[in-house]
């Protein structure tokens, strides 16, 4: 503990930086090592230069969308009174006529050099979106073919976030919109040979009410409450439910922005949600009503697939999130009222989905119960249960209800609902453990089942596996350097690319040593010390998990300029966060005694920024339907050269490993013989006997952790091209390296 760096000496190393203008997490050093941390490449790819004019997505969606008073107009002639909810005025929602696409200019329009560059390989083609409708946060599946990691997806003239599986997948993300109207339109998909292929089909995002708070946290039976937010107008909700009540809305205002409602006798305390026409449900946030006698007091009711979240609170945590097919532990803490002195309480917990029918079981905790509260981390006196992820899936929901069969008036009940957008897909990783061992025959140790219990405990995933790989003889001399440790990661992705591996592969190269860690920003590989502060432990429990962030692409606080936890200390407040001990138990411990696990500082803890960060990368990117089976079969694969790298930025220096035969599908074709780079994009020249193939890199950060070297890794899978006599890489103009044999 007591090499803890601090804090201030971060802060030096920092100053008299300028900002990197590509997006690279910036590195530190210290004296004695260096930990490398992945890489940052933003959504919409890497370069500055060069692309098409694409306007930003939530720009180009807001401008495409009619301001929501407008619709709401026609329901009130002034805005600022009420008007009775009417439900048999409502049309069917329209749509607006779908923008023109950008027009999808080549990427450069420039001549054609004088070198006899070869051409792109073959055409694209999109043959279905599924599902072709969705709201915001969903992710979509396009199937089709001649998809690369560099293709671009173009939505009513914005870019989507999107992330290539294959030459015939690819997933995009659905994003919110500004309107109180579904959005329709083709999309078009742009390579970076320019080919292009435009959708016969639209893809529609479904126009959603947006609440944002309720007026009070408490109320009777009765009483009048009111809902803000966007979009709250009779087009958009049917109909509002607390519990298994449904009733109407009693009115809202003509600019859609406050709705209100009566709490209706009888109901109980908990989510207030919206239903909308198509049958979405829409959390407003949570109502504690009032009984009329004396009651048992449900002190909170939580749950869990990481950070412990309190779902009864008056405010609904913005870092919720439900990880579909993931257990969720459910857990509640009671007071009995004065009055009732101890009691002996049956608590039942009844759940359900879209799909499965509702379950009813009991909770596990104590026989009996004082009127004593229980405290935030006494498990044992709490009740809990664990529902199985196979229910925690679209249409998820739970109720609590609490009884003593000799006080049968003070019966409790709680039920819930998620926020719109906190549950979504399921996600996979499989992560190989990579020993290696030095020439002194010294082998790092590795521990699986503590790795892969705290990847479990700490991040978003429905399923992990963890397997390992024979040991790999590292080359090194007596120091380890730098260079040795961004080889290991080039050689970790060698080892990646040559074993047909899936996009949810991770490679985790373990080092015998007490020394630096490095891993590629939204990459796929990781190279980790067996030592950290003292333990094998801290290197699975502080360095791994950091560095696997990085890969899941968080920044330090100090690079990310949305973090909470930017200006250093601890967490502080919020949802008691999760904790492997040593004997592989789970706990969960107090936010104002941990840092964020993506800072330097420690001890430190998942932090829920961190989490659902972490999860909204994950189901973009890492779905549980790519589990093994179903791409491997459908995406067969062929044989391509593995290229990969690293760029030493500031220095201007690029190291290229030598290239490798793989069973794969290329993930990248050939620049267009007649585009011309932007003096900002890295491009990779590769000379052979029959002419010169141009391939865009992109590079990703890697997170050098305490080093001031800012540096990159590249790697892509291409079209085998022969013998090659010579390799160049470029940016812009500049030549990095120049490279005549491997
Ligand atoms: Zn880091």
């Amino acid at each position: 503990m007591q090499l803890a760096l601090k804090k201030s000496d971060m802060n030096n190393t920092l100053s008299g930086r300028d900002e990197p203008n590509w997006g690279l997490v910036r590195l530190r050093r210290s004296l004695c090592c260096l930990l490398l941390v992945p890489y940052l490449l933003t959504a919409c790819g890497g370069g500055d230069g060069g692309s098409p004019a694409v306007p930003h997505t939530s720009d180009a969606v807001a401008a495409a969308s009619e301001p929501a008073a407008q619709v709401a107009s026609s329901h009130s002639a002034n805005s600022n009174q009420v008007t009775p909810w009417v439900t048999d005025a409502l049309a069917a929602t329209q749509t607006l006529p779908a923008s023109p696409v950008a027009s999808s200019a080549p990427v450069n329009s420039a001549p054609a050099t004088a070198k006899a560059m070869l051409g792109a390989t073959a055409g694209m083609a999109v043959s279905d979106l599924t599902p072709p409708t969705g709201i915001p946060g969903d992710v979509i599946t396009i199937t089709g073919a001649g998809f690369t990691n560099a293709t671009r997806v173009i939505w009513r003239g914005g870019q989507l976030p999107s992330h290539d599986l294959s030459a015939n997948q690819m997933l995009i993300l659905l994003p919110q919109i500004n309107s109180a109207q579904d959005l329709n339109g083709t999309v078009t998909l742009i390579r970076e040979d320019n080919a292009q292929v435009t959708s016969n089909a639209s893809l529609t995002v479904q126009a959603l009410p947006q609440p944002s708070a309720l007026s009070v946290t408490n109320a009777h039976e009765g009483d009048q409450v009111r809902i803000d937010g966007k979009y709250l107008i009779p087009p958009l909700i049917k109909s509002m439910t607390i519990g298994d009540m449904e009733f109407l809305p009693t009115s809202a205002n003509g600019a859609g922005t406050q709705l209100f409602f009566t709490v209706p006798k009888g109901a109980t305390s908990g989510s207030v949600v919206l239903l909308d026409w198509k049958g979405h449900r829409i959390s407003a946030g949570t109502l504690n009503v009032i009984p009329p006698t004396p009651s048992i007091e449900i002190t909170s009711v939580q749950f869990s697939q990481g950070p412990l979240y309190t779902v009864s609170g008056p405010t609904v945590d913005k870092n919720v999130r439900l990880v579909s097919q993931r257990d969720l532990l459910v857990r509640l803490r009671l007071k009995p009222a004065e009055s009732l002195g101890q009691i002996k309480p049956e608590v039942l917990l009844a759940y359900g989905n879209d799909a499965q029918a509702v379950q009813v079981v009991s909770m596990a905790g104590p026989a009996t119960l004082s009127t004593t509260s229980v405290a935030e981390n006494d498990m044992a006196n709490s009740y809990t249960y664990s529902i199985p992820g196979s229910a925690v899936d679209k249409g998820f929901f739970f109720a609590v209800k609490v009884s003593d069969s000799r006080y049968p008036d003070a019966t409790k009940i709680f039920n819930y609902t998620p926020p719109a957008g906190a549950l979504s897909g399921g996600t996979y990783i499989r992560v190989h453990l990579v020993p290696t061992v030095r020439p002194d025959g010294v082998r790092a140790k590795i521990d699986p089942e503590h790795f892969k219990r705290e990847l479990m405990a700490v991040y978003p995933l429905s399923t992990v596996d963890v397997v390992v790989e024979p040991d790999f003889h590292w080359t090194v001399g007596s120091q380890i350097s730098n260079d040795d440790i961004l080889d290991l990661l080039s050689d970790m992705n060698t080892l990646r690319s040559s074993s047909q591996s899936n996009n949810y592969d991770f490679y985790v190269g373990v080092m015998a040593c007490y020394c630096s860690s490095v891993a590629v920003f939204q990459g796929r590989a990781l190279v980790v010390a067996d030592t950290w502060y003292g333990s094998n432990a801290n290197a699975v429990t502080e360095a791994a998990m950091h560095e696997i962030g990085h890969n899941f692409g968080r920044l330090h606080p100090w690079d990310d300029a949305n973090s909470p936890y930017r200006n250093g200390g601890v967490i502080g407040s919020g949802p008691w966060l999760p904790e492997v001990g040593p004997d592989y138990s789970l706990s969960f411990v107090d936010p104002s005694t941990r840092y964020d696990i993506m800072s330097y500082d420690i001890p430190d803890a998942i932090s829920p920024y961190t989490f659902s960060g972490a999860y909204d990368y994950l189901k973009a990117n890492l779905p549980l339907s790519a589990k093994p089976k179903l791409l491997r079969a459908s995406a067969p694969v062929g044989q391509a050269l593995f290229i990969t790298g690293s760029i030493n930025l500031d220095s201007g220096k690029a190291r290229l490993r030598k290239p490798t035969s793989v069973s794969a599908s290329p993930d990248t074709v050939a620049m267009a013989a007649d585009s011309t780079p932007g003096s900002q994009d890295y491009v990779l020249e590769i000379n052979t006997a029959t002419g010169s193939y141009r391939y865009p890199l992109q590079p990703k950060t890697v997170v050098t952790e305490r080093s001031a070297q800012s540096l990159a890794s590249f790697e892509l899978k291409v079209a085998p091209v022969g013998q090659i006599q010579r390799m160049r890489v470029r940016r812009g103009d500049t030549l990095l390296l120049d490279q005549s044999s491997m």
